[in-house]
């Protein structure tokens, strides 16, 4: 099965939560708690935490990332932060497109496809989120829309790049609201996905991606939706506020 050759990736996001006194406290406590994890750990945390938990994760297996960055390497784009600002503070991966920017701050796949490109090209590793809406998949038109989505946010992007990608399948619908897709629902998008990244970069490209699925995963849930062949991780936000939650999510991706 290509699943064993692909790297497991839990990846917590943060959102607007936590101070960076309570950062530190909450990446030594997970770091503690997924010592043993047989997969790649990740925790995406406000630009404010970066270096507190950069140096709370030192020396562990737990690595630090971004929530968002922009395209552009300075200049004036208040409230914003660049890559190589990002670097410097101790990330290794970024978030982009989290359907939270979509929907409240006018992110779109053009913004999603720049801000992953001025990462990529700076040794960020990106994390790259879509999905549809629920009047989307209502509509029955999800496979258009995650296809579409995929294309656009990957163009221009070159097959070494796409090595330093992970594509985090996030129905919108799913996100925050305590509704999860169900593991068959989350195996059949990812795996439309991995098709047309297959499409775009060959077989062998496609096989090696890491493909999360986003979206209300939790402790109870975690285990079945990961034992399917496309999902190789998951994109964690609210349980992974909760470093015992969390350490079960990661311990459930082997
Ligand atoms: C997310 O923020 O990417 C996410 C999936 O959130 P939650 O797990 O809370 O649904």
């Amino acid at each position: 099965m290509n699943k064993a050759k692909r790297a497991a990736i839990i990846a917590g996001n943060w959102k607007m939560n936590m101070t960076p006194s309570a950062a530190k406290e909450a990446v030594a406590k997970t770091a503690e708690l997924v010592k043993d994890a047989d997969c790649g750990v990740v925790l995406c945390v406000p630009f404010v935490d970066i270096a507190v938990a950069a140096e709370a994760a030192k020396g562990t297996n737990v690595k630090i990332g971004a929530q968002n960055v922009h395209f552009k390497e300075s200049g004036a784009y208040t409230g914003e932060c660049s890559a190589a600002m990002l670097l410097e503070v101790g990330a290794e991966y970024v978030i982009i497109g989290h359907s939270e920017r979509r929907q409240y701050f006018g992110e779109t796949d053009e913004t999603v496809n720049l801000r992953t490109k001025a990462a990529l090209a700076a040794g960020l590793k990106v994390i790259l989120c879509l999905g549809e809406v629920l009047e989307e998949r209502q509509a029955g038109i999800t496979a258009e829309i995650v296809s579409m989505q995929t294309k656009l946010d990957l163009a221009g992007i070159s097959a070494e790049d796409l090595k330093n990608v992970i594509i985090a399948y996030e129905p919108v619908w799913a996100i925050g609201t305590g509704l999860t897709a169900t593991p068959e629902q989350a195996e059949e998008v990812c795996a439309i996905i991995r098709s047309v990244v297959a499409g775009l970069y060959g077989q062998a490209a496609a096989d090696a991606m890491t493909i999360q699925y986003g979206g209300s995963m939790n402790d109870g849930n975690a285990k079945e939706l990961l034992s399917k062949e496309n999902v190789d991780g998951g994109l964690i936000g609210g349980a992974s506020l909760v470093p015992e939650k969390f350490a079960v999510i990661v311990s459930a991706a082997r």
